[in-house]
């Protein structure tokens, strides 16, 4: 059986983008250097395709391949790398947005009228004009994916034409089309979007390969005679059922290698997948990842845990096993293995000794009207970073680097209180990342040396790896240090500050062995564990960072239950501590809309959300639901450079005030302060706490 391939990762196995892109921001090396290195990392990628028989060409990108479509497709005029860029970083940046619920973020691009026109021949610039197969994000989810002044379906024709011209400038082609868009569930309007577009490129689907994944694709893809159709088997195994669906001449791309899991594919499992997929479906058959190859680490190369080097695979050997896999199936296929699954009876089995909010608020601290806090975080400027790599590195002593947060810590308790805020924060300087720093933490979470993720643009994370039962690391305390050590700095009350359950999760791998569920829950046992040690300390108040909450969930409705349950039940386990800690959370990408049962079970006292960049649609979710506790819409953007002016200020509050009732109203940034400077950062939160007092005034 042939393989097919897509998606391999673009950051190089020793992170040669990101070392790259920053070169060449920082004007290190020339633009001709510049992209001479890029076609080198791009032939790099290629060479690692030869594990399979096939694959496209022209992934390269840029920053972000939904940007370069864009500019292929003239939204925006292609003049240099440089201007480029301006998209990317700085002022005029485009929003990122998640790419559906992954951890990858695209940038947004807007579109006005339907125009659209080849314009930037990325093929010919990444020098894939040869190749037999070329890589495009699909016109749909292009369009699903931008910014829309009118409904979807309006841009179809123009944007199918424009991709007409691609197609017909490279006669000999088959294109590699990408429409994850097909595997939300899709409004009838962008039905209509996606058939019109393909109905208009009738002429040319004897070219196309049509790439689903991330879940099961919409019945409509089944009505165009593509030349071959992919499916994510893995996420959307629901699609056996349709196989028969697929016209004749249509070659399927099976997706049965997990690509959103650094784990060993499960030949038992996958086995017997693929047996059910084989009965279904008589045509030519190629074995493929499930998903884009991209969200995986480079190669196992790097590594040295005997745990990783045995039961991982990652971009580099997914490839390998998909030529061995379907062997291995057939001679094992049948016997399954069970992973157990918490039902959610056991979830609930241990009930909840915290009071109901209005009788365990009079117990907890008293705070003025509108009360001033911050998420946690403050400027992790280059210092901060210079010091703790040389602690890792071994060159600074453990005790200099405490010294050195101790020092951090005093300061930013000293400046939240010139500033004047009400609830203080130590300011994160021991962290390098909000997940990482827990995963280090806690037994059962093993992290890797090498196992870099581009999550935007250059910017690479290495998610942790979920591979036993977890607990904190001998038991002992993992943060109380530095938090009481910033209560001992002042008088007013500092917030303790956890990473919660469901974003650990949504940003690390969890073994097939175990249910997202049973991890989610011993999780947060180990909060509560540390929430109790915060209580022995003196700290009243703790907050529960969860801003991958609505992220981690599935794609589609119908298996968000699922999660909510277990990602609310996992929160209310953390947060079952004595009735006069005040528990705060976070969230950043705020849209609620469906979700209020959910936040509302989180059962917080506080919840902090991001509001600014969603123009405080937010308002209304709060609003219509009738929430009763406390919340604190943030009011400036802390993605801006610049202070909000105090009358935006006013007005946003007016609004806030318009929507919640002023006893349940917080002032704060709508993020951590990490990655702003410290110079940007007093003027706005000046101004936050100027409004708080003109609010109590006027109250
Ligand atoms: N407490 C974290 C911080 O301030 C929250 C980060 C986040 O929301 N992503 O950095
Ligand atoms: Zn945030």
């Amino acid at each position: 059986m042939q393989t097919y391939a897509y998606g391999f990762p673009r950051i190089g196995k020793h992170r040669e983008y990101k070392t790259t892109l920053e070169s060449f921001w920082n004007d290190t090396i020339t633009a001709e250097e510049f992209y001479s290195q890029l076609l080198d990392i791009d032939a790099d990628r290629c060479k690692q395709y030869a594990r399979v028989d096939h694959f496209p060409r022209g992934e390269m990108t840029l920053f972000d391949p939904i940007l370069d479509m864009a500019y292929m497709l003239g939204v925006y005029s292609f003049q240099d790398c440089r201007s480029y860029y301006e998209h990317c970083r700085g002022k005029n940046a485009l929003p990122l947005k998640k790419y559906f619920n992954t951890n990858y973020h695209y940038l947004q691009p807007t579109l006005k009228k339907a125009e659209f026109a080849f314009s930037w021949d990325k093929i010919r610039f990444f020098k894939a004009e040869d190749s037999p197969l070329i890589s495009l994000p699909g016109p749909y989810t292009f369009l699903s994916l931008c910014e829309t002044e009118a409904s979807i379906e309006t841009y179809a024709e123009a944007v199918a034409d424009a991709y007409a011209e691609i197609f017909t400038a490279y006669p000999h082609a088959t294109f590699h089309i990408e429409e994850p868009g097909l595997c939300t569930d899709m409004s009838p309007k962008e039905e209509v979007a996606f058939s019109r577009i393909y109905t208009r490129l009738t002429p040319f689907l004897s070219r196309l390969h049509l790439i689903t994944y991330y879940e099961r694709p919409n019945k409509i893809v089944y009505t165009f005679p593509f030349k071959a159709l992919g499916i994510d088997f893995i996420r959307g195994h629901e699609a056996v059922a349709h196989l028969s669906k697929i016209p004749e001449e249509t070659t399927l791309i099976a997706g049965v290698s997990d690509s959103l899991h650094v784990w060993k594919s499960d030949t038992h499992r996958e086995g017997s997948l693929m047996q059910r997929i084989r009965a279904s479906y008589t045509g030519t058959i190629l074995l493929s990842n499930a998903a884009p190859l991209f969200h995986l680490p480079y190669s196992l190369s790097g590594e040295d845990n005997p745990v990783i080097l045995q039961e991982c695979a990652f971009a580099c050997e997914k490839m390998d096993e998909l030529s061995t896999l379907w062997n291995k199936a057939e001679t094992s296929a049948g016997q399954h293995k069970n992973t157990s699954l918490n039902t959610v009876e056991e979830l609930h089995s241990s009930p909840r000794n915290r009071s109901p909010y209005t009788e365990r608020k009079k117990k907890q601290v008293q705070l003025p009207l509108f009360p001033t806090t911050t998420i946690g975080s403050f400027p992790q400027d280059r210092e901060v970073r210079r010091m703790r790599a040389q602690y890792r590195k071994g060159t600074l002593s453990p005790a200099e680097y405490k010294n050195f947060i101790a020092q951090k810590i005093e300061n930013t308790i000293q400046f939240q209180e010139e500033i004047g805020l009400d609830v203080l924060v130590h300011g994160e300087f021991e962290r390098s990342d909000m997940v990482e720093f827990f995963a280090e933490n806690m037994e059962g979470i093993l992290q890797t040396k090498q196992g870099w993720i581009i999550s935007y643009g250059s910017r690479g994370y290495r998610p942790p790896l979920i591979a036993g039962k977890i607990q904190r690391k001998n038991n002992a305390p993992m943060t109380v240090a530095e938090v009481s050590y910033a209560q001992g700095c002042t008088e007013k009350p500092v917030k303790g500050m956890l990473t919660g359950p469901a974003t650990i999760l949504a940003w690390s791998f969890v073994s097939p062995h175990i249910s997202s569920a049973t991890a989610a829950m011993e999780i947060g046992q180990a909060l509560k564990d540390e929430i109790e040690d915060y209580k022995k300390a003196g700290i009243q108040i703790v907050q529960v960072d969860e801003p991958a909450f609505k992220e981690g969930a599935p794609l589609r409705k119908e298996k968000e239950e699922a999660y909510y349950l277990w990602a609310t039940e996992a929160f209310r386990r953390a947060t079952d501590v004595s009735d006069t800690i005040q528990i705060h959370t976070h969230m950043c990408y705020s849209d609620f809309v469906g979700i209020m049962p959910w936040i509302d079970a989180l059962d917080a006292d506080v919840i902090s959300v991001e509001a600014t960049r969603a123009g405080f649609q937010i308002l209304d979710a709060f609003r219509a639901y009738g929430y009763t506790r406390e919340v604190g819409i943030g009011l400036w953007d802390i993605h801006s450079k610049e202070a909000p002016e105090a009358e935006a200020l006013e007005k946003n509050l007016t609004a806030i005030e318009e929507n919640i009732p002023v006893e349940q109203i917080w002032i704060n940034p709508d993020c951590g302060l990490k990655t702003r400077k410290q110079e940007e950062i007093k003027l706005p939160l000046q101004r936050l706490t100027a409004l708080a007092d003109r609010c109590r005034k006027d109250a």
